[in-house]
């Protein structure tokens, strides 16, 4: 059978993944075998998540009802129903669900009545709280097919030191990404010098460690000191795996969905208050804003190194009409050519237009010449895939050391 539960935590405290990894000691401890522990990332863009949208499932053998029970009793012992947007929902099924289910919660939106429709001609049990938006979630959990995996090593503390400082050694994090980077990323931000895998949340996560297998991420576990941790989960995710990502046109891009756009950059990079970058580029004359935040640090440096006329593509979210980026390639350079008007040979004044396609004329000494000024501005940025640093980065977003997105 498959366990779904999502929607139990709140800004205050808890976490559904703690709740999953609790679960699965429990239907061990009543002799069942917990097969899988799925981490499934969600729409980063539904505006009801707490953090980052994340549901679990439980790959299980052993009596679906007596584990839809254990699975109902810990929702109702550990779940935060004291905040308002705290909606849990708990599925077991014995049966497959249709995958697109899990296409359409990660990339777009679902209804809860789409996913109590699926489940119940699934013949699936399954429960809601208060106004059931977590069966969604769950419900996505359960039907999740993933076409790329990743895994993460969760470690929890006791939730009754949610407002305790977490007690993680710096240098041993750092020493970890350098012993396994590319085989983990993410524990750390090398370039920004900061730690990327300990939650400053009140929840009960300690430290998270990213990578390509469970025994890659095992070793960087091994080099972390930290306080001693009351459960340790590995899960198997679909993070980093760029899943949320759909192919888009300049025209077609649609609210809270995430793309791959290819386009030539028509308005050049501009640094707005705040720090934020924004330019647009085209593709069959429709134009889109893309904007790169400052939280993305010198990832803004690329940006703003665009000339009009490169063709990119921009990956990201599309959200109050901007392409928020995740990641850009910068598939071909147009040449950086400035025209002005030209320095009088007589007099060294800059000269102003005559007219059009009348030259240039000195309004100082009257000296006319035909030529604009043409200069030419080498190019300080290669073709290739640029991201934005781990500090930055969306759970779903698949770093550049996996590999390079398809192009659309
Ligand atoms: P955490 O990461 O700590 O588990 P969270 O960020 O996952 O918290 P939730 O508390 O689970 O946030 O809230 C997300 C809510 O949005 C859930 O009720 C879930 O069922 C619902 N949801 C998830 N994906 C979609 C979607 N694509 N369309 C509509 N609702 C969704």
């Amino acid at each position: 059978m498959l366990i779904g539960v999502d929607d139990t935590d709140s800004p205050k405290g808890m976490c559904t993944t703690y709740l999953g990894a609790v679960l699965a000691r429990r239907l061990i401890h009543n002799h069942m075998r917990v097969r899988e522990a799925r981490l499934v990332r969600l729409n980063p863009n539904v505006t009801f998540k707490t953090r980052g949208n994340a549901a679990i499932a439980l790959d299980v053998e052993g009596d679906p009802e007596q584990a839809f029970s254990l699975a109902c009793d810990i929702v109702e012992e550990l779940a935060d129903f004291s905040c308002e947007n705290t909606n849990p929902g708990v599925v077991v099924t014995e049966t497959h669900l249709d995958p697109a289910f899990y296409r359409q919660a990660v990339t777009d939106f679902c209804e809860i009545d789409e996913a109590v429709n699926l489940l119940e001609t699934a013949g699936a049990r399954f429960r809601g709280w208060k106004n059931w938006r977590g069966l969604i979630g769950a419900t996505a959990a359960v039907a999740s097919l993933f076409h790329d995996t990743t895994y993460e090593i969760l470690t929890y503390r006791d939730p009754s030191r949610g407002g305790i400082k977490r007690e993680v050694d710096r240098e041993s994090l750092f020493a970890a990404e350098d012993s396994t980077y590319p085989h983990t990323w993410d524990t750390v931000d090398f370039a920004n010098q900061v730690v990327v895998c300990v939650p400053h949340t009140p929840d009960p996560v300690l430290f998270g460690i990213r990578g390509e297998s469970p025994s890659w991420i095992m070793i960087a576990r091994s080099l972390i000191v930290s306080e001693k941790p009351v459960i340790e989960q590995i899960w198997v995710t679909n993070q980093g795996t760029d899943a949320h990502l759909l192919p888009g046109t300049c025209g077609s891009l649609r609210e809270g969905r995430s793309y791959r756009v290819q386009g030539i950059v028509t308005i050049p990079p501009k640094t707005t208050i705040g720090g934020h970058v924004s330019f647009s580029i085209c593709d069959n004359s429709t134009e889109t804003r893309c904007m790169a935040y400052e939280p993305t640090k010198k990832f803004r440096n690329i940006v703003r190194e665009l000339v009009p006329g490169d063709r990119i593509v921009a990956v990201g979210s599309y959200k109050k009409e901007s392409v928020n980026l995740e990641k850009i390639c910068l598939v071909s350079l147009a040449r950086d050519i400035h025209v002005k008007a030209p320095v009088c040979s007589i007099c060294s004044s800059r000269m102003t237009s005559a007219g059009k396609d009348k030259g240039f004329k000195c309004r100082k000494c009257g000296a006319r010449s035909k030529d604009a000024e043409v200069t030419e501005i080498p190019r300080t940025i290669c073709a290739g895939w640029y991201e934005v640093p781990p500090t930055a980065r969306r759970h779903l977003a698949k770093p550049l050391c996996r590999g390079f997105p398809d192009t659309p």
